[in-house]
């Protein structure tokens, strides 16, 4: 029987990291060669090709790096593989799954995975991580979920993942939703069927700024005064509680908004931002009346990248049809 194929790339992070000098700590230096080497049963599930796209502490990524591994991972698929995996680093691994996520036209899966522990440290995550995430990808009843993560056991849709805990072997969680699906033995257990997804066109530009300001306690309005004058073309505010600023802070939003598009999300960490709750100066029915949209359950920084996204495809006065607030 023919084996599906299956394509991996390793991008850098923790799951490729090693210590170098005594005392320097570890840095990524292992290939996706090397880290496939560690999962020696693989190639009785799959016939695995596996590239080194980059080996970056996932801070380093950016954009246009994405971009050009969702052109790598398209190509992949119109080659005929099965489903790819991604390895990065774990730090911005929520970010990365969401960008992928908006621009992931395939039925096949796109599964990313990372590790908690280096290759140097006892219990190392990175070869489980791995195999999970080949499995999750080979596996039928993965089609039509987008791109999804895999650490530690569980399977986390892009869009509610979020990582929980700096240096836990158990850092991710999906919040107001859980886990969609576990490996159970060899086996890849969905808990909900698919949802309907969006995808966006890809952007046609890359220079444009989003600015991303979290709300607290006495901040002043320094930032948001020049925020237009600064060059930016969007901005996400992570707001208090149900998306919610000072009155200062209302006041400035209100200016912004009449220029550049203006999101107000929850910087609790979960739950959504309210819509028709709170009356109060710089309250979400101000801040809404001012012109703002309200993120919903879409977090802070996802916010951002969905911004970033429409505004590159020039799709800015869509961004309420994508929020849920
Ligand atoms: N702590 C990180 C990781 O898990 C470092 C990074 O994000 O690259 O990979």
């Amino acid at each position: 029987m023919d084996l599906p194929k299956l394509a991996i790339a390793a991008l850098g992070g923790t799951v490729s990291m090693q210590t170098g000098k005594a005392g320097e700590g570890v840095t990524p230096s292992v290939s996706g060669e090397t880290l496939l080497a560690s999962i020696p049963g693989l190639n009785t599930l799959a016939r695995v090709t596996v590239e080194t796209l980059g080996l970056l502490p996932s801070a380093s990524q950016d954009f246009e790096f994405l971009l050009s591994v969702l052109a790598w991972a398209k190509f992949q698929i119109k080659q005929g593989a099965a489903g790819v995996v991604i390895t990065q680093g774990t730090d911005t691994l929520e970010e990365a799954a969401q960008f992928f996520d908006y621009l992931w036209p395939h039925d096949q899966p796109l599964v990313l995975t990372g590790a908690m522990r280096s290759a140097a440290q006892p219990g190392a995550d990175g070869p489980a991580n791995l195999l999970d995430a080949c499995r999750v990808a080979l596996a039928q009843n993965s089609r039509q979920r987008g791109v999804q993560v895999v650490m530690n056991g569980q399977i986390h849709l892009a869009r509610s993942l979020r990582k929980t805990d700096s240096l836990a072997l158990q850092a991710f969680s999906s919040p107001n939703v859980g886990p969609a699906g576990l490996l159970l033995e060899d086996r890849v257990c969905y808990l909900r069927s698919p949802d309907p997804r969006v995808v966006l066109p890809l952007p046609q530009q890359t220079s444009h700024k989003v600015a991303l300001l979290e709300a607290s306690l006495s901040a002043d309005t320094l930032l948001l005064e020049n925020i237009v004058a600064l060059g930016y073309d969007g901005l996400v505010i992570a707001g208090f509680g149900a998306g919610h600023v000072s009155p200062d802070w209302a006041t400035e939003i209100g200016h912004v908004a009449k220029e550049i598009p203006v999101i107000v999300a929850t910087r609790t960490g979960s739950g959504s931002t309210a819509r028709a709750t709170y009356g109060f100066r710089g309250g979400e029915m101000d801040l809404i009346r001012k012109g703002v949209s309200m993120a919903g359950f879409v977090c802070p920084r996802k916010a951002r990248i969905l911004l970033w996204l429409l505004i590159g495809c020039q799709q800015q006065d869509e961004v309420g049809r994508y929020l849920n607030g």
